[in-house]
């Protein structure tokens, strides 16, 4: 059981000023997995205040003083490797080999590349006779959701560490332990007094206290859309940059010359994986109309061959995060299913033989794009399949979204998987599974407004400075 009831403000754990708390589940067993504290607006006053205090010295370090400073964080988080795993494991029901795997090591991506950056990052350049500096944008409020701890968490901390800001992390009620842990991390590796602060509690009193502050100068904000919508209001009577990461409902797009059996396989249990909560999941699977029969078959194959079970053991899918994160993928279910979608695999309930721990069946749909299940974002192991006609259709259905998070595109024709890829209307599109650290990732239309990861995710913490006259 784990008991976490300090915050971590100035460089000290210290006590809320009201000592109010919550229980945290583990979505897996259903029982109480430990104890956090419900910080309120009188906490957040005091990690502000430590946080502006600690602007002016640590602004102006040297690259090479945060350097150090990062690459100690980095020995220390190598260490944790398995106590950030178990916590996400525990926090948000993850599997082990997932979590150890691929939650923790997005963090450890984000810190490497903010590393390497840092080494070489231009914070000056003379155009003509004019200096352009970059400066750190000041006190940083970083709300982060559940679905990947780490991987929110680090894309934000490492890069407003690495441009000299200071900051207030906000972690997720549902998944608050790794968030601890870093904390922990951070502390071990001497980060000065204030530099870095966090407070746990309710979004609607952090978050709140957070984005309307007259001394935070920047928002940075991945969740909901809605939550988003309210942070960008609340921080408009103080003008504060707010930088959204929103939701997603992202097209996978297979070629018709390329091989099924791979591409809708990798695509079904691809999207199921962190039970389809990712933001950027390919949620809608676009196929050619004359051979959808062979790919449903692989579909329905693909997510009946995905294993659910106790995260602890060799399994594929854990639960979903919570009893109400369950409940809605259940309506998603049971909407699909009333708005006349074929059920390809899975459906309504838990996986055969479970009785306990919120566990959703791998859900398949053959939909079309106007039906709710392929509009609105699920957040759970339920992929909606739709059969284009040509390349024009397939471009439209995928456009044809509120969202512009991500997209995918599998052919062998490259010339013809840029040539889409050109045409989407997403901010980050993944071609035969390309990946890259360095690729700016966030979102078109209601998916936000921000760029995080890389140099585009530095420019999310720095002012623009134009110092005329220079040369
Ligand atoms: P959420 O409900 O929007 O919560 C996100 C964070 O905001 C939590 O820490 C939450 O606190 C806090 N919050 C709630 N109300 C607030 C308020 N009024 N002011 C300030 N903060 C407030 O989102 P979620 O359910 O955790 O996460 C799922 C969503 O995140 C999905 O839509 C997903 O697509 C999106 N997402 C986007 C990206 C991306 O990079 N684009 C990545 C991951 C997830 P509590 O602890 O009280 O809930
Ligand atoms: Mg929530």
């Amino acid at each position: 059981m784990r008991d976490y009831r300090n915050f971590y403000i100035d460089g000290q754990w210290v006590a809320p000023v009201d000592p109010k708390t919550a229980d945290v589940i583990n979505p897996a067993t259903e029982a109480v997995a430990g104890t956090i504290a419900l910080g309120s607006v009188a906490d957040v006053n005091k990690a502000v205040a430590a946080a502006r205090k600690a602007f002016p010295v640590w602004s102006e370090t040297t690259r090479e003083e945060r350097l150090d400073l990062l690459k100690a964080i980095q020995a220390e988080y190598q260490r944790r490797l398995p106590d950030l795993g178990a916590a996400i494991r525990e926090e948000m029901g993850a599997p082990s080999g997932l979590a150890n795997g691929f939650h923790v090591g997005l963090g450890a991506g984000h810190l490497q590349t903010a590393i390497e950056l840092l080494e070489t990052f231009p914070f000056e350049e003379l155009r003509g006779s004019t200096l352009i500096r970059r400066e750190p944008i000041g006190v940083c409020a970083l709300i982060t959701p559940w679905n990947w701890p780490m991987n929110q968490t680090c894309v934000k901390v490492f890069p407003a560490l690495a441009t000299g800001c200071t900051m207030i992390l906000k972690p997720p009620q549902l998944a608050p332990f790794s968030a601890q842990i870093l904390a922990e991390i951070l502390d071990a590796a001497g980060v000065p007094a204030g530099v870095f602060n966090m407070i746990q509690g309710q979004g609607s009193v952090i978050g709140t206290a957070l984005s309307t502050h007259e001394d935070v100068d920047m928002v940075s904000f991945t969740g909901s859309e809605a939550v988003g919508v309210q942070i960008q209001q609340d921080a408009a009577r103080t003008v504060k940059r707010v930088g959204l990461e929103l939701g997603g409902k992202s097209a996978f797009i297979v070629l018709d010359d390329a091989t099924l059996a791979d591409n809708v396989a990798a695509a079904t249990t691809g999207m199921m994986g962190n039970s389809g909560q990712t933001c950027s999941a390919g949620s809608r699977l676009l196929v050619p109309c004359a051979r959808i029969d062979d790919a449903l078959a692989v579909a329905k194959a693909a997510a009946e061959g995905v294993t659910v079970g106790d995260p602890a053991g060799e399994v594929a899918m854990g639960p979903v995060v919570s009893k109400a994160q369950y409940n809605i993928v259940q309506d998603y279910i049971a909407k699909g299913l009333e708005e006349g979608a074929t059920l390809v695999a899975g459906g309504s309930g838990r996986p055969e033989g479970v009785e306990r721990g919120w566990f959703v069946r791998p859900t398949v749909f053959l939909g079309t794009n106007d039906m709710v299940v392929a509009r609105e974002e699920i957040f759970g192991p339920v992929l909606v399949i739709i059969p284009y006609a040509d390349i024009d259709d397939a471009v439209a259905i995928a456009n044809d979204s509120p969202f512009g998070l991500a997209g995918y595109v599998n052919g062998l024709d490259t010339d013809a998987v840029h040539a889409i890829a050109r045409r989407l209307r997403t901010g980050w599109i993944s071609m035969n599974g390309g990946f890259d650290f360095h690729a700016p990732f966030g979102g078109y239309k209601r998916s936000g407004n921000g760029r995080e990861w890389g140099e585009f995710g530095f420019h999310e913490y720095l002012e623009t400075k134009s110092m005329l006259g220079y040369a």
